[in-house]
Parts: C-alpha cells; structure tokens; sequence
C-alpha cells in the first residue's frame, strides 16, 4: 500500500499569513483534514498526517517524518499572501524524482477543474526552493490553494461549499496521479426500503453506540450509527450491514452472535417500527440496576470489581444467563428512581467507565441481551516496534523542561519537577511524558476538550467531541496519573509499593501493550497513525532548546574567564 504524507503548513505559534483575523494554518488544516478523510474513505492507501491540530511544528519535522516512514508521496497544503490571487503549486527547483512533473501536472489540473467554477485564477505550475520540497526525498507538492489577504479568494475560503470542493479536487488528483486502488464498496440496492438491515445493538446514548462500532471495527465489523425515534424516544441502532436477502441478513447475526454481539437484530425498510426491538424496557416492577460492565469472561468482571473498589464504589457480580451465553455483570446500585441510577452512570462515566448501562424490571433475573455486552480483550501480544522505549533514563532536567515550554506560552506551569519525579518512581521517561503533555494540552493552554483546572495533562477520559475527562485535586496528582498510566501501557508489573492508584483508566488498559512511544498510535490516541512521532518530535524540540542554552550559557561563561 502506498504512503502519503499530508502536511498542513504552518500551526501552533505559527499562523502562516494572517488578514482581518483570519490565519492561514486553519485553512491549510481544514482542508488537509478533508483530503485525508476523502482519500482513507475512497482509496487503499495510508495516510500520514503532520498534524491534526493546532500544534506548532518545525519544518524539519515534517520532512523528518516523510523521510523515516519512507513515503510515497507528500503534499503540503498552504494558502497564499502578499498580493496576488488565485491557485498555483510548487515543485523542487532542484533535481527531481522521475514522477514529480507528473504528479504536478494531473493533481494541479484536476484541483483546478473542481473549483474552476469559482472563477479562481490558475496561477500556474510553478517550481521554487521550499525547503520541504527540498528536504523530502520522495516527489513532493506544495499547494497555494488561494490568498488569505484578498478579499474575493478569502470569501470562498470561507465558505465550506469550497473548502469540500477543492479538497475533492486535490484528493482525486492524489489519488489518480498515485494510481491509488479504490476502496471496494457494498453494491448499491436500489429501494432501500427492500432491504434487511442488521442492527447490532440499540442504545439510549448515543456514546454507547459509538463505543459498540469501535469494537465492532476491531473485530472487522464496520458500522454506522443510525438514529431511531420510537414513540417519542430516540435510540442510536449500529448498523452492520443491509441485504436484500433475508437469509443473509440472518447469517450476519449468527456471526455477529459468535462475536458476543447478542443483542443483535434485523430491522426491514426506513419506516417499519420494528416489532421484535430488543430496545431497553421499562421496568415492570422493581428497582433500576446499574451495571458497570458486563463480561463473558469471570475474572475481567473480578478485575472491575476490584477497579471500582479501588474508586470508593462497590460492585458484585450477577450472573446472567442469554441466549445460552452466560455472562457476568458488574452490579453496582440498584435504585427506585431512574434518574438516580442515571446518576450513578455518569458517576462512573467521569471515573472513566464508559460501557456503565441500567437494567430494570426488578428480582427477577433479565431475559434480554445485554445493551453492551463488554467484548473479550482482544489477546495482542506487546510488540516491540525497535522504537524509542517508555521506560528508561531521563536526560533533561526540570529546569529545561520549563524553559523549553516557556518560550510558546509564556504562562505554563512549572511541571518538570513533578515529571522528573514521578518518571524517577516508574522508571518511565518523564521527560518525555513532558513532550506528551505538551501535545496534549497544546503547551499547557488547554485549547481542547480538558480544562486547566482539571489538571488532566495527559488527557485522561477525555475522548473527544467535548468530553472532559478527569479531574484530579492538584497539579502533583495530575503528573502523577499521567506517568502511572503510562506505565500501565508500558509495563505489566504492579505499581510500586508506596504508590496510590491515582489513574481512573488504569485497570482498562491491556498492560505492556505499548513498550514504545510509537507503539501508543492508535491506543492512547485514537485515530493516531503519528502520535507517538509526535510526542519524539517535540521531546527533540526540547532538547535543541536545551543544547542551544547550553551553547550559550558556555559562550557567556567564557567572557566571564577573560574578564576575571
Ligand atoms: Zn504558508
């Protein structure tokens, strides 16, 4: 499969050309995020991305990360300034690969023809020493889509009619110049309303659902979220799958059962309310049970009740029989009140247990499926990807870690003791969790979803679309939980004695499953094909910073020996 890195230029402490307020590097991201989505979406291909947020980053860096991954192909997407407008793309004025000219010409002219009707001037193909034309080593492009400073191009740039347009144009240009196989998709049925389609599990929230297509897709199920109001309320249906015969739709059920999908159903046509909907019942008489997990497996339901435990909440496990499949639920409140066990969930969900659902209907034991059965662990074995490791040495002192931050946001707190400290304790690389913290928290400015006064440094809970995660009392215990969940991904001894389980996410992560930084993409950050490169570019950020001190505090204290 062929690699394409995507760079969005500029971003962070650098916003590219600026006018009236409006910055280059959200233009060049937007688009790079809508190509990237296009091309995975449509093409078997892998993407790269330099970035995928507003983070600072060095063009070194970007070149780097093409070189070392051994790229096919990269293009970095920028907007123009300074007088002029209209679209035009760069080569290397240098020498160049075989199939740069190529690549120029069909990605120009297939981008311009998507937004030609926007009367946007073609400025031409043109050639100039960028330095990441120059550094890449595979054929490389750079894009001026339009100028941020006119005030006609800076119009459509605005509108998102546009922005989706000219990312089609240069995504299907990407993909014709590199000769990238389509994607096979499902043959279209003509009446929809014809079709069975499979619904594999039904929630009240819509979160629930999405955490079922997640597993799903890690068990080679892909799923989509259907909305459904029935009688006034709505559920969120996964769907996996629709098909015009009935004994089909069937099959896929019986497989999505042997996966411990239990709860899964078929559903006919848009409209059809669906009799047999194994949808969340009103109790009958009864108390509402919450259930903090439900486990086909004994010892996870043991192992979460020990989590809760640990978190001040007791548990115990109930024993269910569906289906033939026994599984063994975590119990933890039974209440009068919906809305108290509703409570109770949340509780839960803030203490990073997001899989937490209620059942009703009182002592007797529940005939349905579980609304979210909990899938087995996948057995992954930990792999040693060769990459830089998460335990070791640290080389970078408190002092260096601080300054380093300082100098992008004047404002940060001073943290590098408590990394050292805590990295000191685990045996992890403290100083590198800094780096991590940085890209977290984009240099301590909490510009996502997690708030400074969560100290929450690493992200903890937090799992996108606005959901916070969690809070810890002071910044020391923030530090602390972030070093420990690393160590919960990096090794699988116990933590070390003296120490408090501080992490509410410890006990749901597969111990040792990342020895290496890289080995965190897709696990800690998910999507995250870069993320642990990431985190190492910004630790040698910091330690450039911290050579360049050195040089200078060795130049300073040279005068001082020729004064004395
Ligand atoms: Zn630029």
């Amino acid at each position: 499969m062929k690699t394409v890195v995507i760079d969005a230029g500029h971003g962070g402490t650098d916003p590219g050309a600026t006018y009236r307020g409006y910055q280059e590097k959200t233009f060049n991201l937007s688009i790079a995020l809508n190509v990237q989505r296009i091309l995975s979406q449509k093409y078997q291909v892998k993407i790269l991305m330099t970035r995928t947020t507003d983070v600072t980053l060095s063009l070194g860096a970007r070149t780097s990360l093409a070189n070392r991954e051994n790229a096919d192909f990269f293009l970095s997407i920028h907007n123009n300034a300074a007088g002029g407008s209209g679209f035009e793309t760069y080569i290397y004025n240098g020498p160049l690969n075989p199939n740069t000219r190529t690549y120029q010409n069909i990605i120009h002219n297939t981008t311009y023809r998507a937004i030609r009707g926007y009367n946007v001037r073609d400025r031409g193909k043109k050639r100039a020493n960028f330095f990441v034309l120059r550094k890449t080593k595979m054929s490389s492009l750079l894009i001026e889509v339009l100028f941020v400073d006119n005030p006609g191009d800076l119009a459509l740039l605005r509108k998102s009619a546009f922005i989706n347009e000219v990312s089609r144009g240069i995504a299907e240009g990407v993909a014709d110049a590199l000769n990238l196989p389509k994607k096979s998709t499902p043959t279209p049925t003509p009446n929809p309303d014809a079709l069975y389609r499979v619904i594999a599990g039904s929630f009240r929230n819509r979160e629930n659902a999405e955490q079922r297509i997640e597993s799903l897709a890690g068990q080679g199920f892909p799923g989509f979220v259907v909305p459904t109001t029935i009688s006034g309320t709505t559920y969120y249906r996964v769907q996996t799958g629709a098909f015009s015969n009935e004994e089909n739709a069937k099959e896929q059920v019986e497989r999505l059962k042997r996966i411990g999908i239990t709860d899964a159903f078929i559903v006919r046509g848009e409209d059809t309310p669906a009799p047999p909907q194994p949808e969340p019942e009103e109790p009958e008489d009864g108390l509402y049970r919450v259930i903090a997990g439900s486990f086909r497996n004994r010892k996870n339901a043991e192992e979460r009740v020990t989590a809760l435990a640990q978190e001040g909440i007791d548990g115990f496990i109930v024993q269910a029989e569906i289906e033939g499949v026994t599984y063994y639920r975590v119990q933890t409140g039974a209440y009068a009140d919906r809305e108290n066990a509703e409570a109770q969930v949340e509780r839960l969900e803030s203490i990073g247990i997001t899989g937490a659902f209620i059942i009703g209907g009182g002592l007797t034991p529940p005939t349905q499926p579980d609304p979210n059965p909990e899938p087995e662990p996948k057995p992954e074995p930990p792999v040693d990807d060769g990459g830089y490791k998460i335990l070791g040495d640290m080389y970078l002192t408190a002092c260096q870690l601080d300054a380093y931050t300082k100098t992008v946001n004047p404002d940060a707190p001073d943290l590098g003791r408590f990394y050292l400290k805590y990295g000191e304790a685990y045996g992890i690389r403290g100083d590198v969790a800094y780096a991590q913290a940085l890209n977290e928290t984009n240099y301590f400015r909490f510009t996502g979803d997690v708030r400074a006064d969560q100290n929450n440094y690493a992200g903890i809970g937090a799992t996108g679309g606005g959901v916070r995660g969690a809070t810890f009392e002071t910044p020391e215990e923030g530090v602390h939980a972030h070093i420990q969940h690393l160590y919960a991904y990096a090794s699988k001894d116990p933590i070390p004695a003296g120490l408090e389980k501080v992490d509410p996410r410890f006990d749901l992560v597969t111990r040792g499953i990342a020895p290496t930084w890289t080995r965190l993409n897709g696990r800690w950050a998910v999507p995250g094909d870069t993320y642990g490169q990431l985190i190492l570019q910004l630790h040698e950020r910091n330690i450039n910073h911290a050579l360049q001190e050195m040089d200078e505090q060795r130049e300073q204290l040279n005068d001082v020996l020729d004064e004395i």
